[in-house]
Parts: C-alpha cells; structure tokens; sequence
C-alpha cells in the first residue's frame, strides 16, 4: 500500500464552504477533526476540534486568506472532546463569541451555550443550515443541511475514511440506522464529513453504511444460530481476518448489534459472574 497522501490543512471545497483541520490527527480522528466556515462572509463555523494550540492561529490564517475576520458563530455536532474542544480557546481569542449545540444530556459543557433543535434553522450569508437529529453515534447529535446545495455536515455520523463507532455508553445502533434513513429521506448531494475528505454521492455512501451494518448484522444472527454466545466468541469468528489491535472496536461493535438486537426483542442478554454475558437468539 502507498501512504496516503498528506490531507490538507485548510481547503476550499465549495464557494461556501470553507475547511480547517483540527490538527488532532489519531487513531480514532484519522487526519484530525474537520471544522467548516459557511458563508460568504461572517462565516458560521461548524465545530472546534479538539483544542490543539496550534488550531486557532491556523484558522486565523484561513480567514484572513479569505478577508474575514472572525467567526459569526458556533455550532456543534455533539458533546465528543474533538469537536467543542476548542471552544475555550475561541473564546479567548473572539470575545463573546456564540455557541450553540442540541443540550441533550450533557454534564460539564462550557459556559453560555445555547440550545439547538431538531428543524432550528442558522441562516448566514448566502446560507441556510437546517439542524437534523440523528442520534446514534451520540446521544446529542445534530447534522447540519445546508439548503442552498443540498450539502450535509454530518460529524461522526458518516465518515470520509471509515466506519463510526457506536459508543456502549452513549451510542445505540437502532438509532443509529434510524438516523441514516433519515438523512437518505433528504435531497443530498455532497456531504462533508467530521473526518476525512469530502463524499461526492451522499447518498451512495449512505446506503453504503445501511448496508454495511445490515450485513454484519446477518453474520451476527447467524453465528448466535449456530450456538456462538459470547461478545468475545463472535468477534473471533466475524472478524477473523482483523488485527488484533482492533479487536476492541470490533467488540463494541459486535455489542452494538446485539443490543440492537435485544431492543428488538430478537436476542436476550444474561449476565455472567466474572465472565463475558451470554447471548442467545429468541424466535
Ligand atoms: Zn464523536
């Protein structure tokens, strides 16, 4: 395999929409957090990164590239450090500074953040974003519309590189996929995700989530059928071919599914003693 080539720092994927990384690359944020400038001035900026010193300067430099000074305001996909972990520091840099997220759940936000909801419109220059639930990943999460080219900010729900992870705390596979079918149920065309590079057929890659999780699923069912009934019992058999070192975000995606599946009332969990839980099919 040839390494990747370097992601870029800023881009400027659209005459609205402008792109700064993070700079938090990792395992679990492939090149970095993205966070988008929407509009043709004023921009409203859509996520914080995780709140690496070098972020604001970057985004400084950005703006000023394009004549702007600051950001309008604040939105946010969800609670998770890598996206509302530079709030403080545009804060310190932007006095009074706006920010706003769905309040769902939440412990230990920062200061003054103001509330978002399913359907809330945030209209800028040239731009209207529509918020959209889509619980799942997290608890709290929104993607973002913007109507005027039918372009999706979806956070962590689709990923330029890879599949999202359904947290066991927060997380919940049922939604999960409820919150994809809403989002197929929209016009979509571009989308730009929270990781990785921009997706030109939103709803190709859409369906491509549904059906991937649709297809472990399967594979979930059938092992739990032929008698397989351990979290750690089926990660062996389904992933087989997988790293070891990923066999922890296999388990809590194989957890997902059964949970999903209990939810449905098509797999029944029974806690073991100093053990995994046994797991058995119903129906
Ligand atoms: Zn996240």
């Amino acid at each position: 395999m040839s390494p990747a080539p370097a992601f870029p720092t800023t881009a400027t994927p659209s005459d609205r929409v402008g792109r700064v990384l993070g700079l938090n690359p990792g395992m679990m944020t492939g090149p970095g957090t993205n966070t988008y400038l929407v509009g043709r001035r004023d921009p409203i900026l859509i996520d914080t990164g995780a709140g690496v010193p070098d972020y604001v300067p970057l985004l400084e430099h950005y703006l000023s590239e394009r004549g702007w000074t600051q950001p309008s305001r604040v939105i946010l996909t969800h609670r998770h450090r890598d996206h509302l972990g530079g709030v403080p520091q545009l804060r310190a840099r932007f006095r009074g500074l706006k920010v706003a997220k769905m309040i769902h759940k939440d412990t230990g936000l920062p200061d003054a953040v103001d509330d978002l909801r399913h359907g809330d419109r945030v209209e800028g220059e040239g731009v209207t974003l529509r918020a959209v639930y889509t619980p799942g990943h997290a608890s709290d999460h929104l993607c973002y519309y913007l109507e005027e080219e039918k372009a999706l900010f979806t956070g962590d729900v689709i990923l330029g590189g890879s599949t999202t992870v359904i947290p066991s705390d927060d997380g919940d596979l049922l939604d999960y996929l409820d919150s994809l079918r809403r989002l197929l149920a929209l016009d979509v065309a571009r989308i730009y995700p929270a990781h990785g590079p921009v997706i030109e057929d939103g709803p190709a890659k859409i369906r491509e989530y549904i059906d991937h999780r649709m297809m472990r699923e399967g594979q979930i069912v059938q092992a739990l059928g032929d008698g397989l009934r351990t979290i750690p019992a089926l990660v062996k058999r389904i992933y087989a071919d997988v790293a070891p070192a990923l066999h922890v975000p296999a388990a809590m995606s194989v957890e997902s599914h059964l949970r999903k599946l209990a939810r449905e009332g098509r797999a029944r969990e029974t806690p073991q003693r100093d053990a995994p839980s046994q797991w058995e099919p119903i129906g």
